[in-house]
Order: structure tokens, then sequence, then C-alpha cells
């Protein structure tokens, strides 16, 4: 951030009085503009032992599949987020069960919450952001195509609880170091 978003005058990074941070801060009106963390809400869609993937046709990694997932908006509760993008990923309605899974990414920001949830039908599309839509049983998962390694490891998870029934609520940090 170069210009505040409020007046257009020049920001500089100080660390405000009583912080103990360097924040982007106007130069003119002395607003503080704090940068925090996205969310990021999915949705694991099932129907009878098939799970619904997403082909992605946008960057980053187009081509690979992924769960339907995608960033908050405002307004808006993580719940209705992970519907909303399953929506417009795969044109799919479905309904939440319960919160899967967390995974914090440091590194970059993000903050995933994953949601167990069944297809009301087995109707789906493609969305605009996806180029092919389809149900996988657990052995035609393509693993070595899969867009992010938060969703490799909500399947995993996924499959593993599915064998005893008893899903278990996780919550994950991957880290990776900054690039240089
Ligand atoms: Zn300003």
């Amino acid at each position: 951030m170069r210009f505040c978003p409020q007046c257009g005058s020049a920001i500089s990074i100080v660390v405000p009085a009583g912080d103990n941070r360097e924040r982007h801060v106007c130069s003119a009106c002395d607003s503080i503009h704090y940068q925090n963390p996205r969310i990021i809400a999915g949705c694991i869609p099932v129907w009878e032992d098939k799970v619904l993937l997403c082909k992605r046709a946008i960057n980053p990694r187009k081509g690979y599949w992924t769960l339907p997932a995608g960033f908050m908006e405002l307004d808006e509760t993580t719940e209705q987020a992970a519907i909303r993008e399953t929506l417009e990923e795969a044109e799919a309605v479905v309904k939440t069960d319960e919160l899967y899974a967390v995974f914090n990414l440091p590194h970059i920001n993000q903050v995933y919450m994953m949601y167990r949830s069944v297809l009301l039908k087995p109707e789906f599309s493609s969305g605009i952001e996806s180029l092919d839509v389809r149900l996988f049983s657990e052995h035609e998962i393509p693993w070595d195509e899969l867009a992010f390694e938060t969703m490799r490891m909500s399947l995993e998870y996924f499959f593993k609880d599915r064998q005893t029934g008893a899903y278990m609520f996780r919550s994950t940090d991957i880290n990776k170091p900054m690039p240089r």
C-alpha cells in the first residue's frame, strides 16, 4: 500500500504509539491501515461414496483439481461463504455438515476453513472458474494433480475418518519458509 485509501496521501510504515508492530499509516490523516490474514472457506461435498472436485480454470494452479473454496466476502459467515463458493465453482447446492478442518498458512497470511457437506442432489456443472467438475471415488482421486496442499490434506483426513465413521476436527499449521 503506497497511498491512503481514505485521502490519497502518501503512506509511511511506522510503529504507532501503543503498538508493537510496523503499520501502514497515512502521513496526512493519520489513519492506520491494518493488514490481517484472509479467510478462505470451502466444502468437502459428498454424494454417496464420492467427493466433488473442480478443475481450476484460473491461476494459481490452473488445470489442477481442488475442493470448492474461496475468499470470504464481507457480510457473510464462513458457512455461507463455503456454500456460495460451491455454488459458484461447481454449480452444486450443498448443505454444510460441520467445520472439519482449519489450516493456518502464516507464510501467505491465509486461513482455510473447510466444511464437510452433502450435495442435496447429484447435479453440478462447471462454474466460470472451473474447467470441469466431477465426482470421484477414493481410488479415483487425482492425488498428483491436486492444486493445493490444503486440499490434499482435507481429502486424506476425510477418507481416513470415513473408514471408522468418526470424523474428527483437525487444526493444522502449514509452515513454508518465505521465499528469499
Ligand atoms: Zn489519509
